[in-house]
């Protein structure tokens, strides 16, 4: 049985749709975002370290990151993004390492899935036995992102833009969920991959 799969896709496309069908089929769901927020958050790990290379004005008075300040400093220059990257990566990895371990160890009859919108951007394929690959067409994306965050066409276009061509990713996945259409249809490949799974 496979026990540790990677969930990706591009924004909007349906990962955390995904991500609750298979909880609701018994899977443990590992958030890489949230691994990584809790990271920088205060008295996170990697805080210190980036307190230390792009200095106290990244933070709030409160200690806390400002997330804005940081981001608009990295977008706009490759090789502090590339700094920032290899700050925070290894606590990534580390993180997700001991969550994986930590849940085989506890429940070792359940599925694990990884849920990490960047898995293949970070590089992280190797912690997983698998990857499912989300995807929707540009336009499906694009007007469920508009729905879902309240933003016009251009800054959603903007977002999309901006992420690693879906056709390079799909060269990592082993399975492509295709998420064009209803919810029943997203179910019905979800429960097919994961009767083969755990067969
Ligand atoms: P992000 O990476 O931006 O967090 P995501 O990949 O987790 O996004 P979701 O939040 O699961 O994507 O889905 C994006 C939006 O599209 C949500 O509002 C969700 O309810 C909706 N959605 C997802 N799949 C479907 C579907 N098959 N039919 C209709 N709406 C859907």
């Amino acid at each position: 049985m496979t026990r540790v799969i990677g969930l990706t896709g591009g924004i909007a496309s349906g990962k955390t749709t995904v991500s609750n069908i298979l909880k609701g089929l018994g899977a443990i769901v590992i958030d890489a975002d949230k691994i990584a927020k809790n990271l920088v958050a205060k008295g996170g790990p990697a805080l210190d370290e980036i307190e230390k290379y792009f200095g106290r004005a990244v933070l709030f008075e409160n200690g806390e990151l400002d997330r804005k300040k940081l981001g608009n400093i990295v977008f706009n220059d490759a090789k502090l993004l590339k700094k920032l990257n290899e700050i925070t990566h290894p606590y990534i990895i580390e993180e997700i390492t001991n969550e994986i371990n930590r849940y085989k160890k506890t429940y070792n009859d359940r599925v694990i899935i990884l849920d990490a919108a960047l898995l293949i951007e970070q590089n992280l394929m190797y912690l997983v036995e698998e990857i499912w690959l989300v995807v929707t067409p540009e336009e499906v994306q694009l007007g469920r992102l508009i729905e879902r965050d309240g933003i016009d066409a251009g800054k959603a276009k903007k977002r999309i833009d901006a992420q690693m061509p879906l056709e390079y990713k799909k060269r990592y996945a082993h399975r492509i969920i295709d998420n064009s259409k209803d919810l029943a249809y997203l179910r019905a490949q979800i429960q097919a991959n994961w009767d083969r799974v755990t067969e």
